[in-house]
């Protein structure tokens, strides 16, 4: 974007904002790759000086950025997760209201101030995003500032992502519908003509519809992290198969 370029030109080298731009962090054993395996960008540092080695690496590079992993996962499954994160919790009152004879087609009375479900459902989104939305370059960018290198493997490794995913879904699946159980209650009550049946089903259904956005999210998250990982695999790849003298 013609704005975003302007304001970095402003900048001395390396002092780019890590949230707008990738600083490439390498580790160790990835020192001499020429292709940043978080953001799929060429290192100045490592790009080549023969003609023959740009040749290919140009060819390498052409080659991955195909695959659809690396296309679609810089940034396409970031809103992929956050469209229908922002727009179900709404949508999904409405029909499930609409679908039953509750004697009641909105869980918040019409006023100027009415709230809208998705302020509610963030609630629950927080934690999720908190661990799971950050893409490689994100997670690179926590491990080198917080200096935890050596055991960035291991935290980002498979078991340890499901198990934490796992133990986020059982924390949220306890405590949400308590944190949620007041506001059902606080904006069914304001509907005085509903018989209790009426009044405990509207609250049930409140807080149904958000924890069903919350599992949303926590499954888009999870193929969003699915593709972050193929992706960076690939690009880890590609780098290899360049400095094996490949193409
Ligand atoms: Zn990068």
């Amino acid at each position: 974007m013609f704005w975003r370029k302007k304001w970095l030109d402003d900048l001395p080298d390396g002092e780019e904002s890590p949230f707008l731009e990738c600083r490439h962090l390498l580790f160790e054993e990835e020192a001499g790759y020429p292709i940043c395996p978080a953001c799929g960008g060429l290192i100045k540092e490592n790009f080549p000086q023969k003609n023959t080695d740009k040749a290919r690496l140009h060819l390498i590079w052409k080659k991955v950025q195909k695959l659809w992993s690396v296309k679609f996962g810089e940034g396409y499954s970031l809103w992929l997760v956050l469209f229908p994160a922002i727009f179900v919790p709404e949508y999904l009152g409405y029909w499930l209201l609409s679908t039953g004879d509750y004697g009641f087609t909105s869980f918040f009375l019409p006023s100027r101030h009415r709230p809208t479900m998705i302020s509610y459902a963030i609630e629950g989104y927080f934690v999720l995003f908190f661990f799971f939305l950050g893409q490689e370059r994100t997670k690179r960018f926590t491990t080198f500032s917080l200096g935890f290198e050596r055991f960035h493997k291991i935290l980002y490794s498979w078991p340890v992502r499901v198990v934490l995913f796992a133990l986020i879904i059982f924390l949220l699946n306890l405590y949400m519908p308590k944190i949620y159980e007041p506001y059902a209650q606080y904006y069914i009550s304001k509907h005085d003509y509903l018989t209790p049946a009426q009044h405990a089903k509207g609250v049930e259904l409140f807080i149904q519809t958000n924890m069903l956005s919350i599992w949303m999210t926590a499954g888009l998250l999870a193929i969003h992290e699915l593709v972050d990982r193929r992706r960076t695999k690939w690009l880890k790849e590609a780098n290899e198969a360049y400095l094996a003298g490949g193409c």
